[in-house]
């Protein structure tokens, strides 16, 4: 889709009507525990409708457009389909007390028909129609109409369909109106109004905003004349890349691994690592069900590696953290895929014995011929699925969806049984992470956000004991190691390299906090911040600091206090390259 130049996620050409272009967010939402990911354009800008942040201070206007990375996890089970996908690119606009309804309308209108030249014949629109609450949006309609649509292709909804928000609990909404061309929603413009408590209840906003969003994906598809966002260019490579015939099982599978290594890949590159826990789980689940469509399709092993490859090749260009990540997001899936193959089959196996338990003993992959099953709703312990889980990797939700497609649910006990099950499991790793129960349950996830941190300890260290013009030149963690590159060009002596040994271990022993700010790169290059890697001008980025000993730009995870880290030891220390040395060091 080369007509948006979406040079680090932000949009060209909205420019022109006084818009500031701003970088996309992380798919980890900052300063907002409401939500796990970043599921719209809209989220980063929550604060300037609220009124709480000033768009003039941060950006010397009231609008921006963006082209924001978006993950729904909610549209997980839809992929497959023609339209939806986990991870997409979003356009938008955003109005923050600035042009409403009017302008916001007839530029939308003037995009498609005008810039586009997509013929008005194949669009509609649609409106709120009001409730006992907020008023039918008859301004809208009105504007519409000005524009020359006829009434029948202005449809009016309610609120499931034609109101927008708040993402999370609480937040800003209002009602919204959809352009849809060939019978498909691309654009919804949201009419923010009003602040939405978590009781529900609504209170008019101080002033009105806009805020549109528009799936780049979806546009491909009616620009290019596709049938499918699969067929565009944002994926025909990719799923080139898949080997399969096209026989419709195998067209599903192929869409679902295309879309989660997709998304699995955009994940890891803000920082997201398979965990037990909220968006590391989503990750774990897209790179499981993955790898589980890629076995129903007989690939090879580790096949994930060079679709990610593919990804990073398609998207390098506009997303430079793909690149700068490279290493971690391949490290990553590998880990994920060896672990996981290994157990999956077992998992079956374990699925197939409940099913005989129900059914009888048939193979539920090889049912006799012009054997049907389907329908059936049986009583499984969900403590057994969950154990499915703990012992062989099955993500419950995948159980769920083998069993469904061998024709038997579980009975609505089931999932909730499971989840508590789950829960219980997932507050004792947090335990385990906060170093508690030392050398206890943590997983691998866990382990290498130690290391994270334990890097930064150790460039800290480094530089203090080598001096500062050491830098960090590269770094490769796992769960069971962390190799680190920096610029010396000298071998370390055994002094130097248990001095840099005993100093981190000092600052785990003290125990002390991790701390995140958020500032823009030059702020982060003023106050001293080491950073590997350069940031666009203006940019925002996370900034870890650790007491006066650290500070580094990062994207992230790192524990909460250095004495979750345990003991930090140097194994080697060797020649990397012409002046650069290389440390391989564990923690225990
Ligand atoms: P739908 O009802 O089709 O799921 P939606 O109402 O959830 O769409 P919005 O929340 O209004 O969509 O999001 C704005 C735009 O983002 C949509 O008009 C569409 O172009 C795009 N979009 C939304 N969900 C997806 C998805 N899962 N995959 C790809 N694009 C999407
Ligand atoms: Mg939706």
């Amino acid at each position: 889709m080369e007509f948006f130049s979406a040079k680090g996620g932000s949009a060209s050409g909205g420019e022109k009507r006084g818009h500031k272009i701003m970088p996309s967010s992380s798919l980890l939402p900052k300063d907002d525990s409401s939500v796990l990911l970043t599921t719209a354009g809209m989220q980063q800008f929550k604060l300037y409708y609220t009124g709480e942040k000033d768009p003039i201070k941060d950006f010397g206007c009231r609008r921006t457009v963006s082209i924001q990375k978006s993950f729904r996890t909610s549209d997980i089970d839809s992929v497959g389909d023609e339209t939806h996908l986990t991870f997409f690119e979003m356009l938008g606009n955003f109005s923050f007390g600035d042009y409403f309804k009017e302008d916001a309308i007839k530029w939308a209108w003037e995009f498609i028909t005008g810039e586009l030249k997509i013929s008005p014949e194949r669009c509609y629109v649609s409106v709120f129609e009001g409730d006992s609450d907020v008023p039918e949006d008859k301004e809208s309609i009105a504007i519409w109409k000005s524009l020359g649509l006829s009434d029948d292709k202005i449809k009016k909804a309610g609120r499931d369909d034609n109101f927008w928000g708040p993402t999370g609990d609480e937040g800003p909404c209002g009602p919204t109106t959809e352009i849809y061309i060939n019978g498909i929603e691309i654009w919804n413009i949201v009419f923010n109004e009003y602040y939405q408590y978590p009781d529900k209840t609504l209170k008019p906003l101080k002033q009105k905003g806009v805020d549109t969003g528009m799936g780049l994906e979806r546009l491909a598809m009616v620009v290019q004349n596709k049938r499918t966002i699969f067929e565009t260019d944002l994926f025909e490579p990719l799923i080139q890349a898949i080997p399969h015939s096209d026989v419709e099982n195998e067209t599903r599978a192929v869409r679902i691994i295309a879309d989660h290594i997709r998304g699995s890949v955009f994940l890891i590159s803000d920082g997201v690592l398979p965990s037990n826990i909220g968006a590391g789980y989503i990750l774990r689940r897209l790179l499981r069900r993955a790898i589980r469509y890629g076995k129903v399709l007989g690939l090879e092993k580790n096949f994930l590696i060079p679709l990610a490859q593919k990804v990073m090749e398609m998207y390098k260009e506009s997303y430079s953290e793909l690149s700068i990540k490279r290493e971690d997001i391949l490290t990553v899936i590998q880990k994920e895929e060896e672990k996981f193959s290994k157990t999956l089959e077992e998992g079956i196996k374990v699925l197939k014995k409940i099913y005989n338990r129900a059914i009888g003993g048939i193979d539920p992959e090889n049912l006799p011929k012009g054997m049907i099953i389907s329908g059936n709703v049986i009583r499984i312990n969900g403590a057994e699925i969950f154990h499915i889980y703990e012992s062989y990797g099955l993500p419950p939700e995948l159980s769920q969806e083998i069993m469904t497609g061998w024709g038997i649910s579980f009975d609505e006990q089931t999932m909730k049984e499971c989840e508590k099950a789950f829960k219980k499991h997932q507050e004792l790793s947090r335990t385990a992470s906060a170093g508690m129960f030392k050398g206890g349950l943590a997983d691998a996830s866990e382990e290498t956000i130690k290391y994270h941190t334990a890097a930064h300890l150790m460039l800290a260290a480094l530089r203090q004991v080598l001096g500062e013009q050491v830098s960090q030149k590269g770094s490769n963690i796992t769960p069971e190691r962390l190799r680190f590159d920096f610029s010396y060009n000298q071998k370390m002596t055994p002094e130097e390299i248990k001095q840099v040994e005993d100093l981190v271990n000092d600052k785990i022993k003290e125990d002390l906090p991790v701390k995140m700010e958020e500032m823009t790169f030059e702020e982060a290059k003023a106050a001293g911040a080491t950073g590997a890697f350069e940031s666009k001008y203006g940019e925002r980025v996370k900034v870890y600091s650790i007491n006066n000993f650290s500070k580094e730009i990062c994207g992230g995870p790192h524990v909460k206090h250095t004495g979750e880290i345990g003991k930090f030891k140097i194994i080697k220390e060797e020649s990397s390259s012409a002046g650069i040395r290389r440390i391989k060091a564990i923690v225990e």
